[in-house]
């Protein structure tokens, strides 16, 4: 071991695991891909302002969990805690929106950095796949993006999760309901930072998970009395659109989530194997982010699913994903001419794309065949001096055993075939 470890908060992704890592983030691009929505890579650090007004002042996110700093250059960076601002930033630099073709469909995959105390499930360092569908005002896409994360969960095999879905109105209806909520709140007995929060964002007050403070809660007023006609006309026909799709969801008047920027529909995919992490994706719709970070008014919809607690709920669920041996093929050579004639072998097997691995280091035949058995391979080519006088290599069957001479320049063919 060395003097160093991963730093607080944080894991590596190690072999044989991290291909289910891969094939997890595989498996939520899928069905974004296959739905209209092209990749972005944004940077892995933004200026704290865009997350500050992006993300909200009064966010967790952005007063405590942040890590920001100044750059030599004097330059206030922060790296990012979560990707929705900055793949609207990105967009909207690039002018993306003005390409016509509205809504902009985007996907991403990557790393977010929150400050938090970490547990199993919240970690300092993170990974999520995330979608945005930036500049539609349409029920159909809200739906679309719900139905994709449950393609997507399902695809995996995963069967404990559920969607919780509430509406959080808009600037017409969202400001009377929040005054309604900070009177409400004014006349409970709550802790000096607690009403702080409740007259800068007093949406985030329900969050709050401390038993005293949800009893005192039960008769809040609820947001979903006081929508619009617009709004309520906008989420009857989510719903609508996600029963006729048979995606089933549960409304959760409560579900504000952490952060300010979402308006109308929101949702959360929760699995119950996971315990207080139980959040595995969530998003929502951001009709005001837009402008918040200097933009024209572009409605937009998405979400983020975080792939490390998809692979807890794989776990939780005890699902294996079906994951293909890396290796297809594994040379063995005995003594020096071997060595040279196989490696030759090797690389004319992987030209042709063909999973092949190398006893490297002299190995004798026992440890090499013990390599062999662990790469998973289904052939093993083995060769001597004697095999080669003979102009032969030994192709063995990792599965039945068997084991019989092929010729030196058929064997790359013999591969091909029998691997189909
Ligand atoms: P959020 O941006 O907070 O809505 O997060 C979206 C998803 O990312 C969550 O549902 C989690 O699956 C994942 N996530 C967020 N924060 C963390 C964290 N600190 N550690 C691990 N996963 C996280």
């Amino acid at each position: 071991m060395s003097t160093f470890k991963a730093p607080k908060g944080t894991y590596d992704l190690l072999p044989p695991d991290s291909a289910t890592f891969l094939a997890v983030r595989e498996a939520i691009a899928r069905p974004l891909r296959n739905s209209g929505y092209g990749y972005i890579e944004t940077p892995g650090f933004e200026s704290v302002d865009l997350f500050a007004r992006g993300v909200g002042e009064s966010t967790d996110i952005v007063t405590k969990e942040m890590y920001a700093f100044e750059t030599k250059g004097g330059d206030r960076l922060a790296l990012r805690p979560e990707g929705t601002a900055s793949v609207l930033r990105a967009a909207l630099e690039a002018n993306l929106h003005k390409a016509g073709n509205l809504p902009v469909k985007l996907w991403y995959s990557g790393s977010y950095y929150r400050y938090e105390r970490p547990q199993k499930g919240r970690y300092r360092h993170f990974s999520q796949v995330g979608a945005e569908a930036i500049g539609a005002e349409d029920p159909a896409l809200d739906a679309e993006l719900i139905i994709l994360a449950d393609q997507a969960y399902r695809s995996l095999g995963l069967r404990g999760f559920r969607v919780l879905l509430n509406s959080l109105g808009d600037k017409e209806c969202r400001p009377v309901y929040r005054a309604a909520l900070q009177d409400f709140l004014r006349g409970l007995d709550l802790d000096e930072e607690t009403l702080r929060r409740a007259e800068i964002n007093p949406l985030r007050v329900l969050d709050d998970k401390r038993p005293d403070v949800q009893k005192q809660l039960t008769d809040a007023p609820i947001l979903r009395d006081y929508l619009c006609d617009a709004c309520k006309a906008y989420h009857e026909e989510v719903r609508e659109l996600l029963r006729a799709a048979g995606v089933a969801f549960e409304d959760d008047p409560r579900l504000v989530r952490g952060l300010d920027y979402y308006t109308r529909t929101t949702f959360e995919f929760v699995h119950d194997g996971l315990g207080s992490q139980s959040a595995v994706g969530g998003g929502g719709r951001y009709d005001g982010l837009s402008e918040m970070i200097g933009g024209p008014a572009l409605p937009s919809v998405g979400w983020a699913l975080g792939v490390d607690r998809t692979v807890l709920a794989l776990e939780a669920e005890g699902i294996e994903l079906p994951l293909p041996s890396v290796t297809s093929v594994y040379a063995v050579p005995l003594g020096e001419e071997a060595r040279r004639v196989l490696f030759a072998k090797v690389t004319e097997l992987r030209r042709l794309g063909i999973a092949t691995d190398f006893a490297y280091g002299g190995k004798g035949l026992k440890g090499a065949m013990k390599n062999a058995n662990r790469s998973g391979a289904r052939y093993a080519i083995v060769a001597g001096e004697r095999d080669l006088a003979e102009g032969v290599v030994q192709l063995k069957d990792m599965e039945s055993g068997e084991q019989a001479p092929v010729g030196l320049n058929e064997i790359v063919a013999e591969l091909e075939t029998r691997l189909g």
